[in-house]
């Protein structure tokens, strides 16, 4: 790999999500007053501004909200083609991540993803690819 990628920097709202990440586990913010699920994780519900908030496991799985295929590499150690893609959970919440493990062209909107964790410098990263079944159509 040449070099390291740019990664999030935790921060004390961002943290829980990131040790979830450790665990293998995906977790979603979630206000405990109207139910509303999102990310990234704020100080108070977008939705009602309840402070009520609690971190929920998720289920991992979910599906293509929008995608960009990038094909050119800004960053050494992301060569393109690569795709960027914005995931929407079972859960409601949407969250920016990469689809990995399909060609950049089987990619769609709509097509029904799960997590993978992979270990990436000092953070383990949630990224997506086709869930079993999914990906492999020409
Ligand atoms: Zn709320």
């Amino acid at each position: 790999m040449a070099g390291a990628p740019p990664l999030p920097r935790p921060d004390p709202l961002t943290r829980p999500f990131w040790e979830a990440c450790r665990r293998r586990e995906l977790v979603v913010s979630r206000c405990e007053a109207c139910g509303h699920a999102f990310l990234p994780p704020g100080p108070c519900c977008p939705r009602c501004w309840s402070r009520r908030l609690a971190w929920r496991r998720a289920s991992g799985r979910g599906r293509v909200w929008s995608f960009a295929v990038y094909r050119r590499t800004y960053d050494p150690a992301l060569p393109a083609p690569y795709v960027v893609a914005l995931v929407e959970l079972e859960e409601g919440a949407r969250l920016v991540s990469n689809l990995v493990g399909c060609a950049p062209e089987a990619a769609r909107v709509d097509l029904p993803v799960r997590v993978r964790f992979d270990e990436v410098g000092e953070l383990v990263l949630p990224r997506f690819e086709p869930a079993p079944g999914e990906g492999e159509r020409p």
